[in-house]
C-alpha cells in the first residue's frame, strides 16, 4: 500500500465514522449503552487530526500508531479491540511487509485473544472473519465488501454472548450489533480508496 493510500484509507475511515455516528449509536442504544457512535468518532477523529505525523510514517509503523491513538482515545469494548486490529496489522506488516492477508488473520485473531471472544457471538468479529476467509479465499474486492455486508445483516437474529448486549440475553435478538456495523463501515472506507 502506498503512502497516498494510507493517508485517504484514514480520512475515508473518519469521514464514513463520523457520517454514519448516530446510526452507531442508535443501535448501541437498542442493545448497549448508546455510546457507540460517540466513541468511535471520538477515536477516528483523533486519527484524522494526526494525519500528516501518521501518514508520514511507513504502513506498518502508521497502523501501529493508528492502534495506540484508537486505544487512548475510543475507550469503551470497542477501542482496545480495534486498538488491538490495528497494532497486531502494524506489527505483522512490520515483520512480513508483503503478507497482507496473513497479517489480517493475526489481527482479528489478536481482536478475539482480546475480547475472550469467537466468531457468531454477535460481535464485530463476525465481520471480521469472513472478510479474513474472502480474503484468504481470494474474492475479489467487490464480493470482500458483500461478504462483509451480509455478515453484519447476520448479527440480527443472533443473540449476543459477549460484550454489553450479552446482559439482554434473548431480548439482544433482533437488533444489528453495532461494532458488527463500524467494521463494516472500515472495510467499506478502505475498499472504496484501494485500486
Ligand atoms: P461498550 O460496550 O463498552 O459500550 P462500544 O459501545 O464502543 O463499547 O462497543 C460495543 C461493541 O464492541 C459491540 O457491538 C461488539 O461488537 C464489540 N464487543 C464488545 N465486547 C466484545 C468482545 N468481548 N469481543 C469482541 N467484540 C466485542
Ligand atoms: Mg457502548
Amino acid at each position: 500500500m502506498e503512502s497516498s493510500h494510507l493517508q485517504a484509507a484514514i480520512v475515508a475511515m473518519a469521514t464514513t465514522v463520523s457520517a454514519h455516528a448516530e446510526e452507531l449509536t442508535a443501535l448501541d442504544s437498542a442493545i448497549g449503552d448508546g455510546d457507540h457512535g460517540a466513541n468511535m468518532k471520538r477515536g477516528f477523529d483523533a486519527v484524522a487530526a494526526d494525519i500528516d505525523t501518521i501518514g508520514a510514517k511507513p504502513l506498518a509503523e502508521a497502523l501501529k500508531a493508528v492502534g495506540t491513538k484508537l486505544v487512548m482515545t475510543v475507550g469503551g469494548a470497542s477501542g482496545p479491540l480495534y486498538g488491538t486490529l490495528f497494532l497486531t496489522l502494524g506489527k505483522e506488516l512490520a515483520a512480513n511487509p508483503e503478507a497482507y492477508v496473513a497479517a489480517y488473520r493475526k489481527a482479528v485473531d489478536a481482536v478475539a485473544a482480546r475480547g475472550k471472544s469467537e466468531i457468531n457471538q454477535k460481535t464485530l468479529l463476525d465481520v471480521l472473519y469472513p472478510v479474513a476467509d474472502a480474503l484468504e479465499a481470494g474474492r475479489s474486492k467487490a464480493d470482500v465488501v458483500e461478504v462483509a455486508r451480509a455478515a453484519v445483516a447476520g448479527t440480527k437474529d443472533r443473540k449476543a454472548i459477549r460484550g454489553r448486549a450479552s446482559f439482554l440475553g434473548d431480548r439482544s435478538i433482533g437488533h444489528v450489533d453495532p461494532g458488527a456495523r463500524s467494521s463494516l463501515l472500515l472495510i467499506e472506507a478502505v475498499a472504496g480508496v484501494l485500486p
